[in-house]
């Protein structure tokens, strides 16, 4: 296929509906798009089921729809995918580069040093030989290679995987597909050239990269965008109880949204309808306005 310019994407999971948080992270990617003339695909993680709430996609998918976001092609669902991920996972196995581990979480905490995402994984069950049948975790090897790449807000971004994270989890001890792999292949399957996200995911990028490179894809642009936090400092999520966002009054949802990403819309476009408003924040759109804060509050 020909590969577009710019195709972006929105990936929420569908652990509830659209809060303030995501709505930010999808108007976010969703002007980068369509200001660049760009594409925007809309991918739901549900990888891991066991978190989803019943109903979550389609109300997100709505919300969406009334704020004026319209998608290219279908929506792809993780769930659906499970053999994409399981031959990206044979691959790597063929390859050596990845090995089972049968280690608790309390082992692992006990034994490890702390990185910056929680306990660094000692590499304990590396070249350790197990029982078949065997259902342990899939861990890859990693390197201390140093991975760096440039942000297009957050700037040169540099990490050791080996020593900052250590090997991590491809495939879970319960045969769910972990993030990291699944949004590598995603990502890549849907032929993605520019990534648009929230902050939190900052520190992901590295091991994403770093998959990439062995599984032979190619490389996306990245750009974080600040977390929401409440005044808690905590990211607005499911667990802290963030409310859904208010469709009520589209069009200004969307001007606070837009203005949490640095964009100053003057009063009128506040009373605008949702096509006038898509005009403007579009035409408008200034990315280098967007803050470099790793979280703000709202
Ligand atoms: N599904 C992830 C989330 O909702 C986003 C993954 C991504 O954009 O790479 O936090």
């Amino acid at each position: 296929p020909l590969s577009p310019v710019y195709r972006g994407r929105f990936a929420p999971s569908p652990t509830g509906p659209l809060h303030f948080g995501s709505l930010v992270t999808a108007v976010g990617s969703y002007l980068e798009a369509r200001s660049r003339g760009g594409e925007w695909l809309v991918r739901i993680e549900n990888l891991d089921t066991t978190r989803e709430i019943p109903g979550a996609s389609e109300e997100i998918l709505n919300t969406l729809h009334l704020l004026g976001m319209e998608w290219d092609g279908s929506v792809v669902f993780q769930e659906q995918r499970q053999e994409v991920y399981h031959a990206a996972l044979s691959i790597l196995e063929k390859q050596q580069l990845i090995y089972r581990c049968s280690c608790s979480r309390k082992e692992i905490a006990d034994s490890s040093v702390l990185g910056i995402e929680g306990p660094v994984y000692p590499g304990t069950c590396r070249g350790r030989k197990h029982e078949p049948p065997f259902s342990g975790a899939w861990r890859l090897y990693t390197n201390n290679d140093l991975i760096e790449f440039e942000d297009e807000v957050q700037g040169l971004r540099q990490q050791r995987i080996q020593h900052d994270i250590g090997d991590f989890v491809i495939c879970r001890a319960d045969g769910i597909f972990a993030y990291q792999l699944a949004v590598v292949v995603d990502d890549a399957e849907q032929g993605i050239t520019h990534v648009v996200r929230g902050g939190d995911l900052l520190n992901s990028t590295p091991r994403q990269i770093y998959l990439q490179k062995l599984l032979g894809y190619s490389i996306p642009s990245y750009m974080h965008l600040p977390v929401v936090v409440n005044a808690r400092g905590e990211k607005l999520s499911k667990q802290t109880q963030a409310a859904p966002v208010d469709i009520s009054y589209p069009v200004l949802q969307l001007v606070k949204a837009i203005r949490f990403l640095g964009q100053t819309p003057p009063p009128e476009v506040s009373e605008s309808s949702l096509r006038s408003f898509w005009i403007w924040a579009i035409k408008n759109w200034d990315r280098q306005a967007i803050p470099k804060n790793m979280s703000l509050m709202f």
